[in-house]
């Protein structure tokens, strides 16, 4: 073990269950089960993954104990007896790799999506959802009997099914949660009101759990230490229920935050630091004599070990940082903290996958949801490949391929590895993604790859090198649409801009209002400069996920940023930019004039200068990432990782 990490390494006794270390994985939905909610092969890699990887416990996902509770199109079910064959199987798996395993039962409440559950959703109070605008059912004291009783039955079927205990889901606005918040929960009868009262529902799920099975099985629950809004569940309630629920029989308590109106605090993106609820998990410590679970964005063991020092927490619990590299408890305890591939918390390919009812993966793994596929295995034939393109697509190829035993040249016209990203980490909040940019180079080094930097790839470099397998990476260039004065010496493109290369006046207007556009905008009216962002359609921020989209437009709000939308640049004159609203009837012509700089954000297309001349002399040629179709950086990895595992 390493001697930084004693603390994070050490044993914990839950219940009669002993963990092996302090590290747990976090109940993060991944939409990988079958429509019915059945465990599927997918799911059962996903997680033997993570637990060989070293995680002392592992939280299953969120799993719908009744029909009427399911949020998602591939979450997981615990709702019926034939469902317990496919669950043993999973809690077989995990803990043959020596982890403790809970399932998390969870019910959507008015969060649960009428279009798969074909009902209208149920919860505490007929109060609409602020995500869906659907108003639920206020619960009948029938209804709640059923649901208890779901509850109840789905933790039997889980521990009829291996596993070591149950965690239930009072947190994030989900149906639990709702009874418990005064937020959500406005019923005049014995199930709301007083904290007692909006306790009742759990209280009466963890005390029928615990009837039902026996002492000897691990009762935790995840509640929110606070909701994040004014009327809501606040950390002094919640460390009263903590200690009602101590006495009831629980046995673990994982302290979280947030609900639907607050999502950046239920899955803090990229601009919250580590350890968002920690000092929740410490209040709630205070209170109770059973083990706290802290949460919220723990991503190195460094930061992990000072808060089990500083006693925030007894266990940690890391969901996007074990979906970004499974394998960080066990290079933790190795000290090999440099190859851990780190969350860059930007939620593009768990949360927004997940929230879009699409399986998840991660900009930075592409092997979640492929564990199988993506398995590293050392080639039989090793073979010389170049790559040219040092972006993210280039990059993830070259180190896939090294890692499977080939020789890899990697050319990069810049000075510094990265392309892309160089630029996507420049505006305010973005810094995190420079980490990609470090952990891949590390690895490229490591890994002995070639690479050469400030060299521009040619023909003759290319075939001096007598390569099996050329792959080209050479990224995207500015789109340039016909638009008349596109030109002109006053319009500059956003990656100019991002780059430092070009100045910009005062007055500013930002040609398209997809992410680029947005964080530009940002970047430049964290200058003091004013500026409009012109977009097509009715929404800017389109290609952005929800918990981030709501952060930036704050932040742009602040900065003072406008926004013109449903509008169309027609052309531009000088200081003068003319467009046209998409709503108007009658075509009438708007103008902004007196612009200093207009930036041009309206996208990119391929830029692929080599293929067709190396295909006739290279037996293997590959253009991937934006080169072969302009996307996000999440798209260019998985690129680079799907051709080099196929070589
Ligand atoms: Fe982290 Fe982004 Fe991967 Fe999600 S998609 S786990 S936030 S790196």
């Amino acid at each position: 073990m390493h001697r930084e990490f004693k603390l994070l390494f050490s044993p914990i006794v839950v219940n009669h269950i002993t963990f092996k270390n302090r590290i747990v994985m976090s109940p993060v939905g991944t939409n990988f089960a079958s429509a019915r909610g059945e465990v599927t092969q997918r799911l059962v890699d996903h997680y033997e993954t993570r637990a060989r990887g070293g995680a002392g416990m592992i939280i299953v996902e969120g799993t719908w104990v009744h029909p009427t509770g399911q949020a998602f199109i591939g979450q997981l079910g615990a709702y019926d007896d034939n469902l317990v064959q496919g669950l043993k199987t999973l809690a077989e798996t995990i803990k043959a790799h020596g982890a403790a395993c809970l399932l998390q039962l969870h019910h959507g409440g008015r969060h649960a999506n009428p279009k798969i559950t074909s009902s209208q959703p149920l919860a505490p109070s007929a109060i609409a959802s602020p995500a869906t605008r659907i108003t639920p059912k206020e619960m009948s004291l029938d209804e709640i009997a059923m649901v208890i009783d779901a509850f109840v039955q789905a933790a039997r079927r889980a521990k009829e099914a291996g596993f070591d205990g149950v965690e239930f889901h009072a947190a994030h606005d989900y149906l639990i949660s709702e009874f418990l918040s005064p937020y959500t929960n406005k019923r005049q009868d014995a199930y709301g009101g007083s904290l007692k009262n909006r306790l009742r529902f759990l209280l009466e799920i963890v005390s029928a759990s615990r009837d039902q099975l026996g002492p000897h099985f691990i009762l935790s629950a995840r509640m929110n230490g606070e909701d994040y809004v004014p009327e809501g569940l606040n950390i002094g309630e919640t460390a009263q229920i903590a200690k009602i629920l101590e006495n009831e029989g629980l046995d673990l308590i994982n302290v979280s935050g947030g609900v639907y109106v607050t999502p950046h605090m239920i899955i803090s993106p990229l601009p919250m630091g580590p350890g968002v609820h920690l000092h929740l998990s410490a209040a709630v410590k205070q209170a109770v004599r059973i083990p706290v679970v802290g949460v919220g964005r723990i991503t190195t063991p460094e930061f992990a070990e000072q808060a089990l020092e500083d006693r925030k927490a007894d266990l940690l619990a890391l969901g996007r940082a074990l979906l970004a590299d499974p394998d960080w408890p066990q290079k933790a305890y190795e000290g090999r903290t440099a190859d851990i591939r780190p969350c860059i918390g930007c939620n593009q390919g768990c949360i927004d996958h997940l929230l879009r009812q699409k399986p998840i993966t991660c900009m930075v793994n592409a092997a979640v949801g492929r564990d199988r596929k993506y398995a590293v295995t050392k080639t039989d034939h090793p073979r010389t490949v170049v790559v040219i393109g040092g972006g993210p697509a280039g990059m993830e190829a070259a180190r896939v391929a090294a890692l499977r035993g080939h020789k890899v040249f990697l050319y990069e016209k810049a000075e510094r590895l990265g392309g892309q990203i160089q630029l996507a980490c420049v505006p305010p909040n973005k810094e995190a993604f420079k980490k990609i940019v470090d952990y891949l180079e590390g690895q490229l080094r490591k890994l002995k790859v070639t690479i050469y930097l400030g060299t521009e790839a040619n023909r003759e470099l290319v075939l001096k090198k007598h390569p099996d397998v050329v792959i080209l990476a050479t990224g995207a260039v500015p789109a340039r649409p016909a638009i008349s004065g596109l030109d002109g010496s006053r319009v500059l493109t956003a990656h100019d801009v991002l780059a430092g290369c070009a100045k910009t006046g005062q007055w500013i207007v930002v040609m398209g209002g997809g992410m680029t556009g947005c964080e530009t905008a940002h970047y430049l009216a964290a200058q003091g400069k004013g500026v409009i962002i012109i977009e097509q359609l009715k929404w800017a921020g389109h290609d952005i996920g929800p918990a981030r989209r709501l952060l930036l437009f704050k932040n742009l709000k602040e900065a003072g940023v406008n926004f013109i939308t449903n509008a169309i640049v027609q052309c531009i004159d000088g200081d003068r930019l003319y467009y046209q609203k998409t709503t108007a009837e009658s075509g009438e012509q708007n103008v902004l004039s007196g612009v200093d700089t207009l930036v041009n954000a309206l996208g990119v297309r391929s830029f692929d200068p080599f293929s067709e001349e190396l295909e006739q002399e290279v037996s293997r040629v590959e253009v991937i990432g934006d080169a072969r179709s302009p996307g996000t950086c999440l798209n260019a990895i998985a690129d680079g990782a799907r051709v080099a595992h196929a070589l």
